[in-house]
C-alpha cells in the first residue's frame, strides 16, 4: 500500500470528540504505516434531522474505496421515530462486518504482571434480534408487540470460527459459547450445535482450542465473580452486546473499551460506548477506547507492531494513572489524555 485510506464517521455527541483524537494517534505513528488519508463522512441522528438519513448513499460508496473506517457513537432515539434507523447497524449490515471483535483487558499496575481481565467478547454481528423485524398486531386486549430473532447456521459458523481464530492466537486457547439453549433450544440450540460442530470440521487445525460453553446469564454473574475463568467469548447479537458492556464494568470504564467491526474484506474501529449524551460538549470524553479501537483497526489490517506501540503508549498512561477523565476519577480532558498518549509514542 502507498497509503492508507481510512474513512472517518465521528457521527453524534462524543464520537465528534473522541474520533478526532484517534486520527492524531494514527497521524502520529509515522512510518511504521503507510501515510494515512483521510476520508471523513456522515452517519447519525444529526444528519438524519438535517437530511432526513441516517446513513447518506455517499458514505456506504465512499468506505467501499477504503482500505479500514472508525466509526465514533450515534444517538439513537429509544422512542420509534419515521424513517430512522441505527446507521451503525445498517453499516454492519451493509459491509457484511459480520463479527463485533471486543477485547476487555484491565491493566496491571506493574507492567511484569497478568492483567486480572483479558477477554474477548467476540459477537455476532447481522442478526439476532438485531435483524429489526418487529411487528406491532392490535389484539382484543390491547396491542402485541412480536419480533423474530434470526440464528442461521452460515452466521453462526462463520462467528465461531472468528472465535476459534483468534484463540489460536492468545495464550490460554479458549472458546466459550455463550446461549440459553436450555430454553431457547431452537434458536441458541442452533447456534451453540453449528460452533460446537466446527472442530470436527477443521482438519485438526483448532485441535489446541479448549471448547467450553456458559448459560448467559450465569455467564454474567461469573463475569463479575471470576473473570479470570474467560479468554474468548462468542455470542449472538444481543447477549454479546450486554456482555461487553458489562465486562467494560470490570475494567473501570466504558470509556476504555475498543471494538472492531470486521468482515473479510473490510474492518471498522467503533468504541463499544455510545454517544454518552450526559457528558457531551464538556470536553471530559475518554478518548481511550477510540483510540484502542484505531489500534485494534491497524491490527485487524496486519499493522502488529504499530497497534502495540498505541496499546502500550496507552497503558503506560493508565497505569501512571497522573492524565484521566472524569470517568476514571481524574480530573482531565480529552486533549489532556491524548496529548499524554501521543508523548508516550
Ligand atoms: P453510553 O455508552 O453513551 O453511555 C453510558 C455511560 O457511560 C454514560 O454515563 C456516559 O457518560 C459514560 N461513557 C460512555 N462513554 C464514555 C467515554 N468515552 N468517556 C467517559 N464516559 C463515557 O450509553 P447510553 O447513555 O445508554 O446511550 C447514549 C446514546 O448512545 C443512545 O442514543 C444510544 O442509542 C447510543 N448508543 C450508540 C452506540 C453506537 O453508536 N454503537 C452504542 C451504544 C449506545
Ligand atoms: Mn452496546
Amino acid at each position: 500500500r502507498q497509503s492508507l485510506k481510512i474513512g472517518l464517521i465521528p457521527a453524534d455527541g462524543i464520537g465528534k470528540e473522541v474520533i478526532p483524537a484517534a486520527r492524531k494517534v494514527l497521524e502520529a505513528i509515522g512510518s511504521d504505516i503507510p501515510k494515512p488519508e483521510f476520508v471523513p463522512l456522515l452517519a447519525g441522528w444529526e444528519v438524519f434531522v438535517r437530511s432526513g438519513t441516517a446513513l447518506p448513499e455517499e458514505t456506504v460508496e465512499a468506505l467501499r474505496e477504503c482500505d479500514g473506517a472508525l466509526f465514533g457513537a450515534v444517538s439513537s432515539p429509544s422512542r420509534r421515530v419515521t424513517g430512522y434507523s441505527s446507521p451503525i447497524v445498517a453499516l454492519r449490515k451493509e459491509l457484511d462486518l459480520y463479527a463485533n471483535v471486543r477485547p476487555v483487558i484491565s491493566v496491571a499496575a506493574n507492567p511484569e504482571e497478568k492483567p486480572a481481565v483479558d477477554l474477548v467478547v467476540v459477537r455476532e454481528n447481522t442478526e439476532c434480534l438485531y435483524v429489526k423485524q418487529e411487528q406491532l398486531v392490535p389484539t382484543e386486549n390491547g396491542k402485541e408487540a412480536r419480533a423474530t430473532r434470526l440464528i442461521t447456521e452460515r452466521a453462526s459458523r462463520r462467528i465461531g470460527k472468528m472465535a476459534f481464530e483468534i484463540a489460536l492466537g492468545r495464550p490460554r486457547k479458549q472458546v466459550t459459547i455463550i446461549h440459553k439453549s436450555n430454553v431457547l433450544s431452537v434458536t441458541d440450540g442452533l447456534f451453540r450445535e453449528t460452533i460446537r460442530q466446527i472442530p470436527f470440521d477443521s482438519n485438526g487445525r483448532y485441535d489446541s482450542v479448549k471448547l467450553e460453553e456458559q448459560i448467559v446469564d450465569s455467564a454474567v454473574y461469573r463475569l463479575f465473580r471470576e473473570p479470570q475463568i474467560y479468554d474468548v467469548m462468542v455470542a449472538p447479537n444481543l447477549y454479546g452486546d450486554i456482555i461487553s458492556d458489562a465486562a467494560a464494568a470490570l475494567v473501570g470504564s466504558l470509556g476504555l473499551v475498543p471494538s472492531v467491526n470486521a468482515g473479510d474484506k473490510f474492518v471498522m474501529g467503533e468504541p463499544v460506548h455510545g454517544s454518552a449524551p450526559d457528558i457531551e460538549g464538556k470536553g471530559i470524553a475518554n478518548p481511550i477506547a477510540a483510540i484502542r479501537s484505531a489500534a485494534l483497526m491497524l491490527r485487524h489490517l496486519g499493522y502488529t507492531a504499530p497497534a502495540d506501540r498505541i496499546d502500550r503508549a496507552v497503558d503506560q498512561v493508565i497505569r501512571e494513572g497522573q492524565v484521566l477523565t472524569p470517568d476514571l476519577g481524574g480530573k482531565s480532558s480529552t486533549n489532556d489524555v491524548l496529548d499524554a498518549v501521543l508523548k508516550k509514542l
